[in-house]
């Protein structure tokens, strides 16, 4: 039911070709993840998702389990079936998110006690095994164990009790699983310590699982650190299951964690930064409120195929976004997903040609002479 082909590979922690193939399709690799935290890529309609190029798409079991609960989703035909999506589903388990929204929580070995963000701050208690169950439940193609993923900094002996009590709960989860069909993937921890990085994905290496998230990083560090931090772990993970980096990132990020062997990816920039009024483009980003572009009849990107680009001047735009309009939120969410699926047939193709290193050299050089390298 879930099978990674790693169909081409350059080396150790190196750029990477591959396929995932589900039950719901199969989908190219390296791929972007579109994300629907609350089962819904926010403005866009599955049929819109699926024209510009989305394969699979992620959603958050823990919000879900919030709101409208698992189990309304499951009696009403699993989460597929409920958002209208027949493509491949990954869920997060939400571990990042009980760490970083609820209001209280206390970690014990068993699991997770904690205060919710919604329901006016009820108490929670959520273990691996349960963690597993619910994304069952949901029926996604990929689930994710739940972990925990400390911040940065944080002391070493934190950081050392974090990733020992990941692996243990990875372990529970392996064990906890019931349905066939659902992929289950471990997250490695291990904050910035390469050695312990290595430990950990080895060991989970080793119990067997479906792929392997890299948690814990773009969680306050230096770029530089994430990017050592990415290559030391996939140095370590086998070549022949995916890899998926959690929440990151930038177009920049995405090129050097390919370079670094990577196969997947979600990130809120592409959808929230177009409801601020931003947008991606290979020459860097255009914040479309911008006075400059009153009268602008170009198109956000000169060559750029999407709906909006074909149809829309900056100027129609930046008159919708200061206008409050909700079709600026649409228009630009299309081009800037459109744009990071763009990159990734780019990169795909790039690494099939055996031509990434210079793919990379001319990405970089164009977003210096577009004079806007930062996000
Ligand atoms: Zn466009």
């Amino acid at each position: 039911m879930f099978e990674f082909r790693l169909l081409k590979s350059e080396g150790v922690a190196a750029p990477r070709l591959g396929e995932l193939r589900t039950a719901r399709g199969v989908v190219a690799t390296p791929v972007f993840m579109p994300v629907g935290t609350y089962a819904t890529v926010k403005t866009l309609t599955p049929e819109e998702l699926r024209e510009i190029g989305a394969g699979i798409i992620l959603c958050n079991a823990y919000h879900l389990y919030l709101r409208p609960g698992v189990e309304t989703i499951t009696a009403l035909g699993g989460l597929h079936r409920f958002m209208h999506w027949d493509g491949p589903i990954l869920t997060d388990s939400g571990g990042y998110q009980i760490f970083s929204l609820a209001q209280f929580r206390r970690i014990t070995e068993e699991g997770v006690i904690f205060q919710s963000h919604l329901d006016g701050g009820a108490r929670h208690f959520l273990d691996p095994e349960t963690v597993v169950g619910l994304q069952e439940g949901l029926g996604v193609d990929i689930m994710i164990c739940l972990d925990e993923c400390p911040g940065y900094p944080a002391p070493e002996e934190e950081v050392r009790r974090a990733a020992g009590l990941t692996l243990r709960w990875a372990g529970r989860s392996l064990a906890a699983r019931r349905r066939e069909g659902s992929a289950l993937f471990a997250v490695v921890q291990g904050g910035m310590l390469p050695e312990l990085r290595r430990e950990q994905a080895q060991a989970m290496a080793g119990m067997g699982f479906d792929g392997y998230a890299l948690g814990g990083l773009s969680v306050g560090e230096p770029k530089e650190l994430t990017f050592e931090t990415v290559a030391a772990t996939t140095a370590a993970l086998p070549q022949d299951k995916p890899r998926y980096l959690m929440g990151l990132g930038t177009p920049e990020d995405l090129v050097e964690a390919v370079a670094q062997g990577v196969d997947m990816f979600d990130c809120v920039l592409p959808t929230r930064n177009a409801r601020n009024g931003m947008a991606f483009t290979s020459a860097g980003r255009v914040v479309i409120k911008n006075a400059v572009y009153g009268q602008d009849p170009r198109p956000l990107e000169e060559d750029c195929g999407c709906y909006t680009c074909r149809n829309y001047s900056r100027a129609y735009l930046r008159h919708l976004y200061v206008s409050r309009e909700i079709l600026a939120f649409r228009l630009l969410t299309l081009h800037n997903l459109y744009y990071y699926f763009r990159l990734m047939a780019n990169l795909r193709q790039a690494v099939a040609a055996g031509t990434f290193a210079a793919f990379r050299r001319e990405f970089q050089q164009n977003r210096i002479e577009g004079g806007n390298t930062r996000g």
